[in-house]
């Protein structure tokens, strides 16, 4: 089946709070988001969905809130050590590591998608070596 992709990036910081190691310190990312889509038919100007418009999806709902923010948990614990933070933050309903970011990101993009048009599958790379990956079943 016919399917395009389209590559993003946003710079994020995060930390894995309940993780006993190094990603319990704040650290940053250069991650790199790979959306694909597809659909059973091409629209007027044979095209299953304009670049342009999927950049809007995506950046509206995903890159928009994720890119230059502090990506932290929700937790009573990070709430009193972070929330008086003068930046921007990004709460969240669990630790966000690459997992449940790609499909926090995932049901982002399908609640967003015009009708015709389905989320094949994401990649979500936190390094050059390390990716979550995301498929439609
Ligand atoms: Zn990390």
């Amino acid at each position: 089946m016919l399917s395009i992709t389209k590559i993003f990036h946003f710079e994020a910081a995060h930390t894995i709070s309940c993780y006993h190691g190094q990603c319990k310190n704040i650290h940053g990312h250069s991650y790199e988001l790979h959306v694909t889509i597809t659909g059973e038919e091409l629209n007027d100007y044979n095209m299953l969905i304009d670049f342009k418009e999927l950049k809007k999806i995506v950046g509206l709902n995903v890159t928009n809130d994720f890119d230059h923010a502090l990506i932290l948990k929700a937790s009573d614990e990070n709430i009193a050590n972070y929330k008086t933070l003068n930046t921007k933050i990004h709460w969240l309903n669990a630790e966000p590591t690459a997992e449940f970011l790609i499909m926090e990101i995932a049901k982002r993009i399908m609640e967003n998608l015009p009708e015709k048009i389905k989320l094949k599958k994401l990649k979500l790379f936190e390094t050059a070596s390390c990716y979550a990956e995301w498929e439609n079943d």
